[in-house]
């Protein structure tokens, strides 16, 4: 299911800098719009596919190119392949002026998309591809790159990357230059307390 904006992404936030979507430091692209509707889904914000971060596809380009020290990028959402004509754009303009590796986190299962040309050529220019949908009943916190015990890290054939995801929670904690805190990832309800108190 593509949903087209031209040459614009429909983006939900980017971070600039993140360390708990893949190895080392990345640049994480979060994409608004999820028709998938996985029973549970902790990014239900994203599901909306009215514009929300309307970011045209050369400037991401630029300003992930420009973005220092950091391995890779990261792409989830939301659904990034719903908008896979500019996502393949922009991976192949990544790989063409970059060393950068390519994390993608996908709801659809391996089968889906290898039968679609579009996914298919997505995934061989990816380095790490955690596939499936959520599951609510298989929920797991404890390893990295997944949210549930069904989906499955992937590295393509030609993958860069060979760094095997962990058992562990990882928690993000930013403080802005206003004071105000932004928590990516899962923590658990303990942490949060601690957190605000
Ligand atoms: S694929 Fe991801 S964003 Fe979409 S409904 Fe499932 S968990 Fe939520």
């Amino acid at each position: 299911m593509e949903k087209q904006y031209g040459d614009y992404f429909n983006l939900s936030h980017v971070e600039s800098s993140s360390h708990i979507y893949g190895p080392g430091k990345r640049f994480v692209v979060w994409f608004q719009g999820c028709a998938l509707a996985c029973n549970g889904c902790w990014n239900k914000e994203m599901w909306s596919f009215k514009d929300k971060l309307l970011v045209q596809r050369e400037q991401l380009l630029d300003r992930i190119l420009n973005t220092s020290n950091i391995q890779g990028v990261t792409f989830l959402g939301g659904e990034p392949l719903h908008q896979s004509s500019n996502l393949w754009w922009l991976i192949r303009k990544i790989r063409e002026h970059s060393d950068l590796t390519i994390f993608l986190f996908t709801g659809y299962e391996q089968e889906e998309l290898e039968s679609q040309n579009n996914f298919s050529n997505i995934l061989e220019f990816c380095d790490i591809v955690t596939l499936g949908r959520y599951q609510e009943d298989s929920r797991n916190t404890n390893q990295q790159w997944i949210g549930s015990d069904n989906q499955s890290v992937l590295y393509p054939d030609n993958s860069r990357e060979a760094g095997q995801p962990e058992n562990i929670n990882q928690v993000e904690i930013i403080i802005e230059d206003n004071e105000s805190i932004r928590i990516l990832g899962f923590p658990d309800d303990m942490l949060i307390n601690e957190i605000l108190n």
